[in-house]
């Protein structure tokens, strides 16, 4: 796929987003991530919906994120869509204006491409110290998040899994809710 091809498809989904606001889910993870800055959210979406600011700290993205660009050559970073307006744009180019030759991405990792060591070494301390490892609507099939679970089991953690179909992890979960994410946010309530 060309870069500018690739650039397009991303910036569709950017549109897509900015238009769609956070589900109650998202929302209730943000509540659980203002009960405590220890609190971390490892996301698996790229679309940050969840993203707010404020618990910028506290939010793992390992698949990466879509409002964010950088730069290949000096990963100077960009907002996606403030970058897609006046370089694509405006100049057709998707060079970096700090170095000038380095070619700018969107931040999203695509399958088969590297995980951020980054990212995935704070997702697994966080797996690692926690107390309660709560699992929201993902198969857990997907790896290498799905290793996270097994991690703070392995660390006595306790897992609860809320997801609309069943997992591999709940025989080994302390709470298995299977039910639309909504419809648990609202019994929760
Ligand atoms: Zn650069």
């Amino acid at each position: 796929m060309s870069r500018i091809k690739s650039w397009r498809n991303n910036f569709e989904i950017l549109n897509k987003i900015r238009n769609s606001s956070p589900s109650k889910m998202h929302n209730f993870i943000n509540k659980i991530l203002s009960r405590r800055p220890e609190n971390i959210h490892i996301a698996q979406n790229i679309d940050g919906l969840h993203r707010s600011q404020k618990f910028k700290d506290q939010i793992v993205e390992i698949h990466g994120s879509v409002h964010t660009s950088s730069c290949l050559s000096c990963n100077q970073q960009y907002e996606t869509l403030k970058f897609y307006e006046e370089n694509i744009l405006k100049q057709q180019s998707l060079n970096c204006d700090s170095c000038k030759d380095g070619l700018v991405k969107v931040d999203t990792i695509s399958f088969g491409q590297a995980l951020s060591q980054i990212s995935l070494k704070k997702a697994q301390e966080a797996s690692e110290n926690c107390d309660f490892f709560i699992a929201v609507g993902t198969s857990l099939k997907v790896s290498p998040a799905n290793q996270f679970p097994n991690i703070a089991l392995q660390n006595n953690a306790k897992l609860i899994i809320l997801n609309k179909e069943e997992t591999s992890f709940d025989g080994r979960a302390l709470l298995v809710i299977n039910e639309d994410l909504e419809e648990i946010h609202e019994q929760i309530n």
